[in-house]
Order: C-alpha cells, then sequence, then structure tokens
C-alpha cells in the first residue's frame, strides 16, 4: 500500500488519514467478520470501505476525528458532528 502523504508549512511529511463513519450493513463481510459499511468523508460515493480477502483498503483512515489529518475530510458536516461528540481523552479514563 502507498501511503498518501502531503507536506507540511514547515517542511515535514504528514500522512493523509481520512474520516470514515457507519452508513448501514454491508453486502459482505469483511475480513474481521464485520459488516458494518463505512464511508469516507471526503469522498460520499466511496463507500463498502473495509478490506475483503486479497482486497486490502489502499487508505488511510480512521473513525476517531482526533486521528484525521485529510483537510477535505475536516472540513465535512459528518466529521465536524463527530469531533464536536467527541470527549476530551483525559475525560475518557
Ligand atoms: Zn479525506
Amino acid at each position: 500500500m502507498k501511503l498518501q502523504q502531503s507536506f507540511l508549512p514547515d517542511g515535514r511529511v504528514q500522512t493523509t488519514i481520512h474520516f470514515v463513519h457507519p452508513v448501514g450493513e454491508a453486502d459482505s463481510e469483511s475480513v474481521t467478520g464485520s459488516r458494518v459499511r463505512w464511508a469516507m468523508a471526503c469522498t460520499p460515493n466511496l463507500i463498502q470501505l473495509h478490506a475483503s480477502r486479497g482486497r486490502p483498503v489502499p487508505y488511510v483512515r480512521s473513525d476517531d476525528p482526533r486521528a484525521v489529518t485529510c483537510p477535505a475530510c475536516q472540513e465535512t458536516e459528518v466529521f465536524k458532528q463527530a469531533a464536536g461528540r467527541q470527549e476530551p481523552a483525559a475525560r475518557r479514563v
């Protein structure tokens, strides 16, 4: 898998991590047995992102808004809602 990366203003390289969110049930099981259908916030038409045998998902992604670095994902309403819901890490202990 080739990582999507971008340069930060200070010259560091950042891996692009997209925001994914559940949108119902998938047609098939993932390699982990999950049947959740995931959609990518910045590319709504790209759904059912789970890996299947012999077909890894070529995107780095997270359902935790705190991990997301994709600027396009961060602009979406679904991301903003999820980020607003997120409690500070210290309070979750
Ligand atoms: Zn994205």
